[in-house]
Protein backbone atom coordinates (compact mmCIF):
# COMPACT_ATOMS: atom_id res chain seq x y z
CA UNK A 1 0.00 0.00 0.00
CA UNK A 2 1.01 3.30 -0.65
CA UNK A 3 1.07 6.50 1.48
CA UNK A 4 0.56 8.56 -1.00
CA UNK A 5 -3.12 10.06 -1.76
CA UNK A 6 -2.70 12.13 -5.02
CA UNK A 7 0.15 12.32 -7.35
CA UNK A 8 0.39 15.35 -9.41
CA UNK A 9 2.24 15.32 -12.88
CA UNK A 10 3.52 18.66 -13.65
CA UNK A 11 4.80 22.10 -11.84
CA UNK A 12 3.24 24.58 -14.02
CA UNK A 13 0.87 27.05 -12.33
CA UNK A 14 -2.53 24.34 -12.72
CA UNK A 15 0.04 21.38 -11.09
CA UNK A 16 1.52 23.80 -8.33
CA UNK A 17 -2.57 25.12 -7.99
CA UNK A 18 -3.97 21.42 -7.72
CA UNK A 19 -1.15 20.07 -5.31
CA UNK A 20 -1.64 22.80 -3.02
CA UNK A 21 -5.36 22.60 -2.83
CA UNK A 22 -5.34 19.03 -2.16
CA UNK A 23 -2.23 19.15 0.39
CA UNK A 24 -4.12 21.98 1.78
CA UNK A 25 -7.02 19.93 2.49
CA UNK A 26 -4.77 17.39 4.66
CA UNK A 27 -3.99 15.22 1.47
CA UNK A 28 -0.73 13.27 0.96
CA UNK A 29 0.34 14.71 -2.40
CA UNK A 30 3.54 13.54 -4.75
CA UNK A 31 4.09 16.61 -7.23
CA UNK A 32 5.99 15.44 -10.21
CA UNK A 33 7.89 17.47 -12.36
CA UNK A 34 10.55 16.79 -15.02
CA UNK A 35 12.80 19.84 -15.02
CA UNK A 36 15.10 20.72 -11.95
CA UNK A 37 12.68 23.96 -10.74
CA UNK A 38 8.80 24.49 -11.01
CA UNK A 39 6.37 26.90 -12.90
CA UNK A 40 9.75 27.30 -16.19
CA UNK A 41 6.99 28.82 -18.42
CA UNK A 42 5.18 30.65 -15.89
CA UNK A 43 8.94 32.70 -15.65
CA UNK A 44 8.22 33.54 -18.84
CA UNK A 45 4.63 34.75 -18.97
CA UNK A 46 4.40 38.39 -19.67
CA UNK A 47 7.73 39.15 -20.79
CA UNK A 48 8.75 38.08 -17.60
CA UNK A 49 5.80 40.14 -15.51
CA UNK A 50 3.34 37.38 -15.83
CA UNK A 51 0.04 38.39 -16.13
CA UNK A 52 -1.14 36.23 -13.79
CA UNK A 53 -5.25 37.16 -14.42
CA UNK A 54 -7.36 39.43 -15.68
CA UNK A 55 -9.60 41.40 -13.27
CA UNK A 56 -12.80 41.34 -15.87
CA UNK A 57 -16.14 40.37 -14.53
CA UNK A 58 -17.81 36.73 -15.36
CA UNK A 59 -18.77 37.34 -18.84
CA UNK A 60 -15.65 38.83 -19.85
CA UNK A 61 -13.88 36.12 -18.62
CA UNK A 62 -16.06 33.52 -20.25
CA UNK A 63 -15.99 35.81 -23.66
CA UNK A 64 -12.31 35.48 -23.92
CA UNK A 65 -12.25 31.88 -23.69
CA UNK A 66 -11.89 30.64 -27.94
CA UNK A 67 -12.61 26.73 -27.37
CA UNK A 68 -14.93 25.61 -25.17
CA UNK A 69 -16.04 28.39 -22.66
CA UNK A 70 -18.77 26.44 -20.58
CA UNK A 71 -16.47 23.45 -19.90
CA UNK A 72 -15.05 26.42 -17.49
CA UNK A 73 -17.74 27.44 -15.96
CA UNK A 74 -17.58 25.40 -12.69
CA UNK A 75 -13.94 24.69 -12.46
CA UNK A 76 -13.94 29.34 -12.69
CA UNK A 77 -17.14 29.42 -10.33
CA UNK A 78 -15.40 27.30 -7.33
CA UNK A 79 -11.85 29.55 -8.31
CA UNK A 80 -12.72 32.86 -10.21
CA UNK A 81 -10.22 35.73 -10.57
CA UNK A 82 -11.43 36.96 -7.10
CA UNK A 83 -9.72 33.75 -5.69
CA UNK A 84 -6.43 34.08 -7.82
CA UNK A 85 -6.10 37.70 -6.58
CA UNK A 86 -6.61 36.68 -3.10
CA UNK A 87 -4.40 33.78 -3.45
CA UNK A 88 -1.79 35.66 -4.47
CA UNK A 89 -1.49 38.81 -1.75
CA UNK A 90 -2.85 36.37 1.14
CA UNK A 91 0.40 35.21 0.44
CA UNK A 92 2.42 37.92 0.54
CA UNK A 93 3.08 38.42 -3.11
CA UNK A 94 1.16 42.25 -3.99
CA UNK A 95 -0.50 42.24 -7.40
CA UNK A 96 -1.71 45.65 -9.71
CA UNK A 97 -3.92 46.06 -12.44
CA UNK A 98 -3.09 47.54 -15.73
CA UNK A 99 -4.35 48.66 -18.96
CA UNK A 100 -7.60 45.96 -20.09
CA UNK A 101 -7.30 44.61 -16.40
CA UNK A 102 -4.75 42.67 -16.92
CA UNK A 103 -3.06 41.36 -13.20
CA UNK A 104 0.36 41.62 -12.95
CA UNK A 105 2.65 41.51 -9.54
CA UNK A 106 3.33 44.71 -8.22
CA UNK A 107 7.56 43.97 -8.66
CA UNK A 108 6.99 43.10 -12.31
CA UNK A 109 8.35 39.45 -12.01
CA UNK A 110 7.48 36.36 -12.95
CA UNK A 111 9.33 34.82 -10.42
CA UNK A 112 7.84 36.22 -7.10
CA UNK A 113 4.51 34.34 -8.56
CA UNK A 114 6.60 31.15 -8.91
CA UNK A 115 8.38 31.74 -5.52
CA UNK A 116 4.85 32.40 -3.88
CA UNK A 117 3.56 29.15 -5.03
CA UNK A 118 6.48 27.39 -3.98
CA UNK A 119 5.88 28.63 -0.95
CA UNK A 120 2.63 27.39 -0.71
CA UNK A 121 3.44 24.11 -1.92
CA UNK A 122 5.68 24.01 1.29
CA UNK A 123 3.01 24.77 3.36
CA UNK A 124 0.74 22.36 2.07
CA UNK A 125 3.34 19.36 2.79
CA UNK A 126 3.70 18.52 -0.46
CA UNK A 127 6.24 15.86 -1.29
CA UNK A 128 7.89 17.28 -4.34
CA UNK A 129 10.14 14.83 -6.99
CA UNK A 130 11.65 15.84 -10.34
CA UNK A 131 11.67 13.06 -12.72
CA UNK A 132 9.50 12.33 -15.85
CA UNK A 133 6.48 10.18 -15.96
CA UNK A 134 6.64 7.79 -18.56
CA UNK A 135 2.88 6.53 -18.43
CA UNK A 136 0.22 6.30 -15.79
CA UNK A 137 -0.90 2.66 -14.73
CA UNK A 138 -4.47 1.54 -14.76
CA UNK A 139 -5.96 -1.43 -13.45
CA UNK A 140 -9.61 -2.30 -14.07
CA UNK A 141 -11.04 1.33 -15.23
CA UNK A 142 -8.99 3.27 -11.89
CA UNK A 143 -6.18 4.89 -12.32
CA UNK A 144 -3.17 2.99 -10.04
CA UNK A 145 0.05 4.92 -10.29
CA UNK A 146 2.46 6.23 -12.47
CA UNK A 147 5.42 5.16 -13.87
CA UNK A 148 8.62 7.10 -13.71
CA UNK A 149 12.16 6.81 -15.22
CA UNK A 150 13.10 3.62 -12.96
CA UNK A 151 10.32 2.92 -10.24
CA UNK A 152 6.81 3.08 -10.11
CA UNK A 153 4.14 5.28 -7.58
CA UNK A 154 1.51 4.26 -6.47
CA UNK A 155 -1.76 6.60 -5.47
CA UNK A 156 -5.29 5.94 -6.28
CA UNK A 157 -5.37 9.58 -7.69
CA UNK A 158 -3.31 11.05 -10.40
CA UNK A 159 -3.91 14.13 -11.42
CA UNK A 160 -2.11 15.09 -15.24
CA UNK A 161 -1.13 19.22 -14.86
CA UNK A 162 1.73 18.60 -17.99
CA UNK A 163 0.62 21.53 -20.18
CA UNK A 164 0.34 21.65 -23.87
CA UNK A 165 3.29 21.99 -26.90
CA UNK A 166 3.93 25.27 -27.15
CA UNK A 167 7.63 26.23 -26.17
CA UNK A 168 8.64 22.82 -25.42
CA UNK A 169 12.32 23.79 -24.01
CA UNK A 170 10.10 24.92 -20.89
CA UNK A 171 8.71 21.15 -20.28
CA UNK A 172 5.66 21.48 -22.05
CA UNK A 173 6.11 18.16 -24.82
CA UNK A 174 2.63 17.38 -25.05
CA UNK A 175 3.44 13.92 -22.60
CA UNK A 176 -0.01 14.44 -21.26
CA UNK A 177 -1.37 13.73 -24.75
CA UNK A 178 -0.10 10.37 -24.71
CA UNK A 179 -1.13 9.45 -21.31
CA UNK A 180 -4.81 10.13 -21.90
CA UNK A 181 -4.70 8.76 -25.60
CA UNK A 182 -3.09 5.18 -24.44
CA UNK A 183 -5.63 5.30 -21.58
CA UNK A 184 -8.64 5.52 -24.42
CA UNK A 185 -9.62 9.59 -23.85
CA UNK A 186 -9.65 11.64 -27.27
CA UNK A 187 -7.68 14.27 -28.40
CA UNK A 188 -8.29 17.09 -30.16
CA UNK A 189 -5.61 17.64 -32.80
CA UNK A 190 -3.20 19.96 -31.03
CA UNK A 191 -2.15 23.32 -32.55
CA UNK A 192 -0.39 26.20 -31.87
CA UNK A 193 -2.48 29.66 -31.34
CA UNK A 194 -1.81 33.04 -30.03
CA UNK A 195 0.90 32.32 -32.63
CA UNK A 196 2.63 34.90 -34.81
CA UNK A 197 1.60 35.38 -38.54
CA UNK A 198 3.26 34.59 -41.74
CA UNK A 199 2.40 36.88 -44.48
CA UNK A 200 3.43 37.08 -48.06
CA UNK A 201 5.45 39.24 -49.76
CA UNK A 202 8.21 41.97 -49.08
CA UNK A 203 6.35 44.54 -47.29
CA UNK A 204 6.64 42.82 -44.03
CA UNK A 205 9.97 42.33 -43.90
CA UNK A 206 10.84 46.32 -44.79
CA UNK A 207 8.75 46.59 -41.76
CA UNK A 208 10.53 44.63 -39.31
CA UNK A 209 11.14 46.11 -36.03
CA UNK A 210 7.97 48.37 -36.18
CA UNK A 211 5.58 48.70 -33.81
CA UNK A 212 2.42 50.04 -34.51
CA UNK A 213 0.13 50.96 -30.24
CA UNK A 214 -3.36 52.11 -31.90
CA UNK A 215 -3.99 49.85 -35.19
CA UNK A 216 -7.43 48.17 -35.77
CA UNK A 217 -7.01 44.51 -37.27
CA UNK A 218 -9.44 42.63 -39.12
CA UNK A 219 -9.16 39.63 -40.47
CA UNK A 220 -10.74 38.11 -42.90
CA UNK A 221 -11.83 35.13 -45.01
CA UNK A 222 -12.44 36.50 -48.63
CA UNK A 223 -15.00 39.42 -47.82
CA UNK A 224 -16.02 38.46 -44.29
CA UNK A 225 -14.93 39.43 -41.23
CA UNK A 226 -14.40 36.38 -39.04
CA UNK A 227 -12.47 38.57 -35.91
CA UNK A 228 -11.38 42.48 -34.90
CA UNK A 229 -9.26 43.97 -32.59
CA UNK A 230 -7.82 47.07 -31.68
CA UNK A 231 -4.51 47.60 -30.07
CA UNK A 232 -0.68 47.06 -30.48
CA UNK A 233 1.27 44.79 -33.15
CA UNK A 234 4.55 44.61 -34.68
CA UNK A 235 6.38 43.70 -37.94
CA UNK A 236 9.22 41.10 -38.00
CA UNK A 237 11.08 39.42 -41.09
CA UNK A 238 8.34 36.70 -41.80
CA UNK A 239 5.16 38.90 -41.27
CA UNK A 240 3.51 40.46 -37.74
CA UNK A 241 2.86 39.26 -34.02
CA UNK A 242 2.46 41.24 -31.00
CA UNK A 243 -1.08 41.15 -29.02
CA UNK A 244 -3.83 41.96 -31.48
CA UNK A 245 -2.36 39.80 -34.26
CA UNK A 246 -1.58 36.81 -31.50
CA UNK A 247 -5.49 36.81 -30.67
CA UNK A 248 -6.23 36.86 -34.43
CA UNK A 249 -4.43 33.94 -34.94
CA UNK A 250 -6.35 31.77 -32.81
CA UNK A 251 -9.42 32.05 -35.37
CA UNK A 252 -6.79 31.15 -38.21
CA UNK A 253 -7.15 27.55 -39.80
CA UNK A 254 -4.75 25.43 -41.85
CA UNK A 255 -5.67 25.11 -45.22
CA UNK A 256 -8.12 28.19 -45.47
CA UNK A 257 -7.03 31.60 -47.30
CA UNK A 258 -6.66 34.96 -45.04
CA UNK A 259 -6.41 38.33 -45.71
CA UNK A 260 -5.48 41.00 -42.18
CA UNK A 261 -6.22 44.50 -43.46
CA UNK A 262 -5.05 47.27 -41.13
CA UNK A 263 -6.28 50.10 -40.27
CA UNK A 264 -3.55 52.64 -39.58
CA UNK A 265 -5.66 56.11 -38.50
CA UNK A 266 -9.12 53.54 -36.81
CA UNK A 267 -10.05 56.73 -35.08
CA UNK A 268 -9.99 59.05 -38.04
CA UNK A 269 -12.51 58.10 -40.73
CA UNK A 270 -11.83 58.43 -44.14
CA UNK A 271 -13.17 62.53 -44.35
CA UNK A 272 -11.85 63.22 -41.84
CA UNK A 273 -8.37 61.53 -42.23
CA UNK A 274 -8.26 63.43 -45.32
CA UNK A 275 -9.15 66.72 -44.00
CA UNK A 276 -6.52 65.63 -41.53
CA UNK A 277 -3.62 65.12 -45.01
CA UNK A 278 -4.75 68.15 -46.27
CA UNK A 279 -3.75 69.88 -43.39
CA UNK A 280 -0.67 68.47 -43.33
CA UNK A 281 -0.30 69.24 -47.17
CA UNK A 282 -0.85 73.31 -46.05
CA UNK A 283 1.96 73.04 -44.10
CA UNK A 284 4.38 71.68 -46.77
CA UNK A 285 2.62 73.94 -49.75
CA UNK A 286 5.71 73.51 -51.85
CA UNK A 287 7.39 70.35 -50.32
CA UNK A 288 7.12 67.19 -52.17
CA UNK A 289 4.65 64.55 -51.40
CA UNK A 290 7.29 61.97 -49.85
CA UNK A 291 8.26 65.05 -47.51
CA UNK A 292 4.37 65.58 -46.22
CA UNK A 293 3.85 62.37 -44.21
CA UNK A 294 6.21 62.33 -41.41
CA UNK A 295 3.58 63.81 -38.42
CA UNK A 296 0.95 61.21 -40.10
CA UNK A 297 3.12 58.21 -40.43
CA UNK A 298 5.97 56.18 -38.93
CA UNK A 299 8.91 57.25 -40.81
CA UNK A 300 9.31 53.39 -41.71
CA UNK A 301 5.93 53.46 -43.13
CA UNK A 302 5.95 56.35 -45.57
CA UNK A 303 7.99 55.17 -48.34
CA UNK A 304 5.65 51.58 -48.50
CA UNK A 305 2.36 53.69 -48.31
CA UNK A 306 3.70 56.28 -51.26
CA UNK A 307 4.37 52.97 -53.09
CA UNK A 308 1.28 51.51 -52.20
CA UNK A 309 -0.98 54.73 -53.07
CA UNK A 310 0.76 55.24 -56.30
CA UNK A 311 1.66 59.01 -56.26
CA UNK A 312 4.73 60.00 -57.65
CA UNK A 313 7.14 61.07 -54.49
CA UNK A 314 8.47 63.56 -56.20
CA UNK A 315 5.08 65.18 -56.86
CA UNK A 316 5.08 68.81 -54.95
CA UNK A 317 1.75 68.72 -52.43
CA UNK A 318 -0.21 71.13 -54.24
CA UNK A 319 -0.67 69.50 -57.41
CA UNK A 320 -1.70 65.43 -55.68
CA UNK A 321 -5.25 65.44 -56.76
CA UNK A 322 -8.89 64.38 -54.92
CA UNK A 323 -8.73 61.06 -56.36
CA UNK A 324 -4.87 60.52 -54.93
CA UNK A 325 -5.19 61.76 -52.06
CA UNK A 326 -8.93 59.27 -51.43
CA UNK A 327 -6.76 56.59 -53.07
CA UNK A 328 -4.16 57.54 -49.72
CA UNK A 329 -6.72 57.24 -47.32
CA UNK A 330 -8.46 53.92 -48.67
CA UNK A 331 -4.57 52.74 -48.49
CA UNK A 332 -3.82 54.14 -44.77
CA UNK A 333 -6.86 52.64 -43.28
CA UNK A 334 -6.48 49.48 -45.44
CA UNK A 335 -3.25 48.39 -45.29
CA UNK A 336 -3.56 44.49 -46.26
CA UNK A 337 -1.11 41.33 -46.01
CA UNK A 338 -2.36 38.07 -47.26
CA UNK A 339 -1.78 35.34 -44.74
CA UNK A 340 0.84 32.43 -45.75
CA UNK A 341 0.27 30.64 -42.49
CA UNK A 342 1.10 30.62 -38.60
CA UNK A 343 4.43 30.17 -37.20
CA UNK A 344 5.13 26.77 -35.69
CA UNK A 345 3.52 25.95 -32.62
CA UNK A 346 6.84 25.79 -30.55
CA UNK A 347 6.39 29.63 -31.06
CA UNK A 348 2.65 29.80 -29.89
CA UNK A 349 2.06 31.26 -26.43
CA UNK A 350 -0.76 28.49 -25.80
CA UNK A 351 -1.59 25.26 -27.54
CA UNK A 352 -5.72 24.84 -28.79
CA UNK A 353 -6.62 21.02 -28.61
CA UNK A 354 -5.66 18.73 -26.25
CA UNK A 355 -7.61 16.48 -24.23
CA UNK A 356 -11.30 16.40 -25.47
CA UNK A 357 -13.85 18.35 -23.12
CA UNK A 358 -16.15 15.25 -23.69
CA UNK A 359 -14.33 13.25 -21.74
CA UNK A 360 -14.05 15.03 -18.66
CA UNK A 361 -16.33 15.74 -16.20
CA UNK A 362 -16.22 19.83 -15.73
CA UNK A 363 -17.65 19.76 -12.33
CA UNK A 364 -14.76 17.91 -11.07
CA UNK A 365 -12.22 17.51 -13.88
CA UNK A 366 -12.22 13.77 -13.56
CA UNK A 367 -11.95 11.42 -16.71
CA UNK A 368 -14.94 10.12 -17.71
CA UNK A 369 -13.20 6.80 -18.96
CA UNK A 370 -10.51 6.25 -16.10
CA UNK A 371 -11.97 6.33 -12.20
CA UNK A 372 -9.46 8.53 -9.81
CA UNK A 373 -7.92 10.62 -13.34
CA UNK A 374 -7.93 14.19 -13.33
CA UNK A 375 -6.96 16.79 -15.81
CA UNK A 376 -6.21 20.53 -15.52
CA UNK A 377 -4.49 22.77 -16.97
CA UNK A 378 -3.39 23.46 -20.79
CA UNK A 379 -3.74 19.96 -21.74
CA UNK A 380 -7.07 20.08 -21.52
CA UNK A 381 -8.73 21.40 -25.27
CA UNK A 382 -9.45 24.89 -23.55
CA UNK A 383 -7.61 27.90 -24.52
CA UNK A 384 -7.97 31.82 -24.55
CA UNK A 385 -7.15 35.02 -25.52
CA UNK A 386 -4.10 37.13 -24.12
CA UNK A 387 -4.82 39.13 -21.06
CA UNK A 388 -4.19 36.72 -18.24
CA UNK A 389 -7.11 34.66 -18.82
CA UNK A 390 -4.72 31.36 -20.09
CA UNK A 391 -3.13 31.16 -16.32
CA UNK A 392 -6.61 31.96 -14.85
CA UNK A 393 -7.68 28.59 -16.81
CA UNK A 394 -4.58 27.17 -15.15
CA UNK A 395 -5.31 28.36 -11.90
CA UNK A 396 -9.69 27.78 -12.28
CA UNK A 397 -9.01 24.03 -13.43
CA UNK A 398 -6.30 23.23 -11.03
CA UNK A 399 -7.94 24.27 -8.16
CA UNK A 400 -10.98 22.02 -8.56
CA UNK A 401 -8.75 18.88 -10.26
CA UNK A 402 -7.39 19.56 -6.60
CA UNK A 403 -10.26 19.83 -4.47
CA UNK A 404 -12.21 17.16 -6.24
CA UNK A 405 -9.28 14.98 -6.00
CA UNK A 406 -9.38 15.13 -2.18
CA UNK A 407 -12.82 15.00 -1.57
CA UNK A 408 -14.30 12.09 -3.82
C1 LIG B 1 6.02 33.15 -23.81
C2 LIG B 1 4.72 32.90 -23.08
C3 LIG B 1 4.11 33.92 -22.38
C4 LIG B 1 2.89 33.70 -21.73
N1 LIG B 1 2.34 34.71 -21.01
C5 LIG B 1 1.15 34.52 -20.39
C6 LIG B 1 0.60 35.53 -19.56
O1 LIG B 1 1.22 36.57 -19.30
N2 LIG B 1 -0.63 35.29 -19.01
C7 LIG B 1 -1.32 34.12 -19.22
O2 LIG B 1 -2.44 33.99 -18.74
N3 LIG B 1 -0.77 33.12 -19.93
C8 LIG B 1 0.45 33.28 -20.50
N4 LIG B 1 1.00 32.24 -21.21
C9 LIG B 1 0.30 30.93 -21.24
C10 LIG B 1 0.53 30.17 -19.91
O3 LIG B 1 1.89 30.21 -19.57
C11 LIG B 1 0.09 28.71 -20.03
O4 LIG B 1 -1.24 28.66 -20.47
C12 LIG B 1 0.23 28.01 -18.68
O5 LIG B 1 1.60 27.97 -18.29
C13 LIG B 1 -0.32 26.59 -18.73
O6 LIG B 1 -0.12 26.03 -17.46
P1 LIG B 1 -0.03 24.43 -17.23
O7 LIG B 1 0.32 24.25 -15.81
O8 LIG B 1 -1.24 23.80 -17.77
O9 LIG B 1 1.17 23.95 -18.15
P2 LIG B 1 2.73 24.33 -18.18
O10 LIG B 1 2.97 25.68 -17.66
O11 LIG B 1 3.15 24.00 -19.57
O12 LIG B 1 3.37 23.30 -17.15
C14 LIG B 1 3.44 21.92 -17.41
C15 LIG B 1 4.54 21.32 -16.57
O13 LIG B 1 4.49 19.89 -16.65
C16 LIG B 1 5.81 19.39 -16.73
N5 LIG B 1 5.76 18.07 -17.39
C17 LIG B 1 5.35 17.81 -18.66
N6 LIG B 1 5.41 16.49 -18.91
C18 LIG B 1 5.88 15.91 -17.78
C19 LIG B 1 6.19 14.56 -17.43
N7 LIG B 1 6.02 13.55 -18.30
N8 LIG B 1 6.66 14.30 -16.19
C20 LIG B 1 6.86 15.31 -15.30
N9 LIG B 1 6.59 16.61 -15.59
C21 LIG B 1 6.11 16.90 -16.81
C22 LIG B 1 6.55 20.43 -17.56
O14 LIG B 1 7.94 20.34 -17.36
C23 LIG B 1 5.93 21.72 -17.05
O15 LIG B 1 6.66 22.25 -15.97
C24 LIG B 1 2.25 32.43 -21.82
C25 LIG B 1 2.88 31.40 -22.51
C26 LIG B 1 4.10 31.61 -23.13
C27 LIG B 1 4.75 30.48 -23.87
Amino acid sequence: MSNIDIIVIGGGPAGMMAAITAGEQGKKVLLIEKNKFMGRKLRITGKGRCNVTNACEAEDFFRNIVRNPKFMYSAFYTFDNNSVISFFEESGTPLKTERGNRVFPVSDKAGDIVDCLNKRLRRANVEIIRDCVKDIIINDGKVVGVKLTNEEKYASKVIVATGGISYPVTGSTGDGYKFALRSGHRIVEPRGSLVPVECEGKLCRELQGLSLRNVSLSLKKGEKEIYSDFGEMLFSHFGITGPVVLSASAHIKDNEKYTVVLDLKPALSENELDKRILKDFDKNINKDFVNSLSELLPVKLINPVIELSGIDPRKKVNSVTKEERMNLTKIIKNLTFKVKGLRPVDEAVVTSGGVSVKDINPSDMQSKIVEGLYFCGEVIDVDAYTGGFNLQIAFSTGYLAGLSAAEN
